[in-house]
């Protein structure tokens, strides 16, 4: 994203409508730093300006375009076809049977509005679980996939390293024997990044219900989730 310099007044009415503070002004113009934007044209799609001066910039890189999926909720990702950030919603696991009895489901959503992420720290996190026993999701179901060099190891590819989204979602799963280590895992690695992130676990209502997740979870010092979704079972899945 770019600003007409010529037309701008230096009025300072976009500056909080960016989500991750890429706009500031200099010498009473407003500047758009592109190492920070992530290109979510919140700017530009609202018309927050009363000069029109926001134009998007061509999205050249690879780089480029990935961050704009992940950060403008209007653009479907072409790999997987899903809106917003690319990924299928957990909730509609009735109908698409990505999460098994087994399994719990992994959803970890990195960076906020206000926050963003740089992939650097998205790749220390995923490389983290992916040694603690998470298996990604394929690139056909989440983006993110779609940038590792090995989606075994959740190494991304390096020229994404230094690109800033403003959310992505690392999405798999896990063994249910494995949670343990999971949270183990990102204990630690929570300590070594910028930004933010919240946990997703699914779990699918199975023999003596979630109670062996909650236990899991206090045993690592975790409270039992404040805040959670019920899927009654009513979808029809696509697989068996
Ligand atoms: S809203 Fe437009 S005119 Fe006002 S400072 Fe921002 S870019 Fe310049
Ligand atoms: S496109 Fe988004 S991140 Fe970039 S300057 Fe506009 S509001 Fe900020």
């Amino acid at each position: 994203m770019k600003v007409d310099s010529e037309k701008c007044i230096g009025c300072e009415t976009c500056l909080p409508y960016c989500n991750v503070g890429a706009i500031s002004m200099q010498d009473d113009v407003a500047v758009v730093d592109e190492k920070i934007c992530v290109e979510c044209w919140v700017c530009y799609r609202n018309r927050v300006c009363p000069q029109d001066c926001f134009e998007p910039t061509p999205l050249i890189t690879p780089g480029d375009v990935f961050k704009h999926v992940l950060s403008d909720p209007t653009v479907t990702s072409e790999g997987t076809g899903v809106p917003g950030r690319g990924t299928e919603e957990a909730k509609t696991n009735d109908v698409t049977g990505r999460f098994t009895p087994d399994t719990y489901g992994i959803c970890i959503d990195m960076g906020r509005p206000g926050v963003g992420t740089y992939m650097r720290d998205v790749e220390k996190v995923a490389m983290a679980v992916a040694g603690a026993g998470v298996r990604f999701a394929s690139p056909k179901e989440t983006p993110l996939s779609g940038l590792m060099t090995d989606i075994r190891t959740g190494k991304i590819r390096d020229e994404y390293l230094p690109v800033h989204v403003l959310s992505v979602i690392i999405e798999g799963t896990c063994k249910r024997g494995q949670l343990g280590p999971v949270l183990e895992a990102l204990l630690k690695v929570e300590k070594e990044i910028d930004t933010v992130f919240s946990l997703g676990i699914v779990s699918m209502a199975v023999g003596d219900g979630d109670e062996p997740l909650f236990q899991t979870l206090r045993q690592h010092g975790l409270e039992r989730p404040k805040r959670g979704k019920v899927n009654v079972g009513l979808g029809r899945p696509l697989r068996s």
